[in-house]
Formats: C-alpha cells, sequence, structure tokens
C-alpha cells in the first residue's frame, strides 16, 4: 500500500492512473478501523481500480474539543487492516494540508438536511463534515464515494452536497456492519464499559422489532412501541424519517424510502443506529 502525506504527491499519483484509464474509488475514514470500514474497502474493490483510503480526523465536525481529543488513533493497527484488505492508497494529511492557510471553504446550502436529529444535538456538526468532504473529493476526483449506511444523515448530506455541487462522482451506500449480538460496529463502541455493552444490544433489537413492526401497525404505532422498549434508556432522538429529506412523516405511504434512526447514550456515549422500513425499489 502507498502512503501518501500531502495533496501534491497523492495527485501526482492518482492523476498519472487518470490518464492510464484506471478507475478511482474512494473511502473517507477518520481512522480506527473496524470490519465496517474494511467492508467499504471490499466495495470499493468490485468497481474500482485502484483504492483510495483517507484516515483524517477532522476538527471542523467535532462540536465538543474533548471529544477531538480522544478519538481514538491507532495508526499502526490501521495501516496493517488497510494493508490485508489490499487496500492501493492510503491518504494520510495533517490538518494544514486540508486546510491550509489560503483555502477558502464554501458554505453549502445543506437544505436543513443537517438540522435535524444529529444535527439539533451537535449544531455545525454537517457544516464541518459536508468541508472536509468536499475538500478530500476535490483532492481525490474519485469516480466512486464509498459511505456507510450506519452515518444514514450524513450518507444523505453528502449525496445533497453532490446534487448540489453537480458532481459527477457516484455515492454508493454501504450497508451497517453489526456485531454478532446486532450492536452497529462504531469506534466509539470501546468506550462502552461491560455493563453498557451489554445494555447497547437493545437499540438494534429495538429497530429490528420497527421493521417487523412497520408490516402490520401504523407509523404512529411502530414509533410508539419502539420508544416504550427503549424506556429507561438516554434517547437522544428515535425518529421515522422520510429517508431522502430526513422529515418526520406520519404514514408509511409519505416517503419511497423509510428509515428510523436513533441516537441513544449510553456511559455518556452516543450509539448511532438506524434500519431502513421500507424502500421502493427502482
Ligand atoms: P468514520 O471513520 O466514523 O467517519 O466512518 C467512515 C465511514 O465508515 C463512514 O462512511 C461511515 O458511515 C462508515 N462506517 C462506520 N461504521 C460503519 C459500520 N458499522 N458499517 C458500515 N459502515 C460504517
Amino acid at each position: 500500500m502507498m502512503i501518501f502525506k500531502t495533496v501534491l504527491a497523492l495527485q501526482q499519483f492518482l492523476n498519472h492512473q487518470k490518464t492510464l484509464g484506471k478507475k478511482i474509488g474512494f473511502v473517507p475514514t477518520m481512522g480506527a478501523l473496524h470490519l465496517g470500514h474494511l467492508t467499504l474497502v471490499q466495495y470499493a474493490h468490485q468497481d474500482n481500480d485502484i483504492v483510495v483510503c483517507s484516515i483524517f480526523v477532522n476538527p471542523t465536525q467535532f462540536t465538543d474539543s474533548k471529544d477531538l481529543e480522544k478519538y481514538p488513533r491507532p495508526i499502526e493497527s490501521d495501516i496493517e487492516q488497510l494493508e490485508k484488505e489490499n487496500c492501493h492508497v492510503l491518504f494520510l494529511p495533517e490538518v494544514d494540508e486540508i486546510y491550509p492557510k489560503n483555502l477558502v471553504s464554501p458554505h453549502f446550502d445543506l437544505a436543513g438536511l443537517d438540522k435535524t436529529m444529529e444535527g439539533a444535538h451537535r449544531p455545525g456538526h454537517f457544516d464541518g463534515v459536508a468541508q472536509v468532504v468536499h475538500r478530500l473529493l476535490d483532492i481525490v476526483k474519485p469516480d466512486n464515494l464509498y459511505m456507510g449506511q450506519k452515518d444514514y444523515q450524513q450518507f444523505t448530506i453528502i449525496k445533497h452536497l453532490l446534487k448540489i455541487t453537480h458532481s459527477p462522482i457516484r455515492l454508493i451506500r454501504v450497508p451497517i456492519i453489526r456485531e454478532p449480538d446486532g450492536l452497529a460496529m462504531s469506534s466509539r463502541n470501546i468506550r462502552l464499559s461491560e455493563e453498557g455493552r451489554k445494555k447497547s444490544t437493545i437499540i438494534s433489537q429495538t429497530l429490528f422489532q420497527a421493521q417487523k413492526d412497520a408490516q402490520h401497525y401504523s407509523l404512529q404505532e411502530v414509533k410508539e412501541r419502539a420508544l416504550k422498549n427503549l424506556s429507561g434508556m438516554e434517547v437522544d432522538y428515535f425518529e421515522i424519517v422520510d429517508g431522502d429529506s430526513l422529515r418526520s412523516i406520519n404514514s408509511f405511504e409519505q416517503a419511497d424510502i423509510v428509515t428510523a434512526c436513533t441516537t441513544v447514550r449510553i456511559d455518556g456515549v452516543r450509539l448511532l443506529d438506524n434500519v431502513i422500513l421500507k424502500e421502493k425499489s427502482i
């Protein structure tokens, strides 16, 4: 695997590959890699000649500086895992490589997608996400971009960003990879206590139950049953939304894609999860 720390060196390599007609697949991450991230790399191998993964802990998307400091950075093990997955390129920039002093970052109209759910709990977070993804895409200029359904709102916002910037990049949604007991894999899971880790299974169980309930109950009933399941837990939100606009809806017929999204706090760790309750096949 080739490791590039500067934009210039990465672009020299990628420009050459593009002149040879090679397709580039891109997986942006913040590191502390697990099977969820590696699955994105596996998906990227399917459709591309060159797989580029980036590891960059983006300071502009953290609303809490302690969270930024605490973010795990096990770079040696990350490199080892990417090598095992035959990732071709790792882009590992420092902060001033992504945000040089003379860079003017455009501000994007995220059409309110950034204000609900995660956005309501982390003001400015998605501005930071849009800023870094736009910058990384401008550097890598991939053909295909791979992002996880795990961060459903983030995925939807990046889909919107590609649309409003008339980007030719194809965005691929990769399903959520879970632990055997259902907990969605996340770099933050290691911060859970033993007891908290046990409790955490209620989140995915509730969402899977909601998927079953969606066959028999009204949307309102599905939500009520889910909230009852989560009673006693510290629920930041549980929303059933139009999976494109992220607006709350009252019936399953109101949207082509209906997604249940939740964030539950355990041991002070915010655990995000979601399931798609209905998706119209195209
Ligand atoms: P992060 O390093 O947390 O910014 O995540 C980088 C990418 O990996 C994002 O597109 C995430 O949605 C995706 N991702 C993280 N966890 C999972 C998971 N459990 N399953 C699938 N994708 C994931």
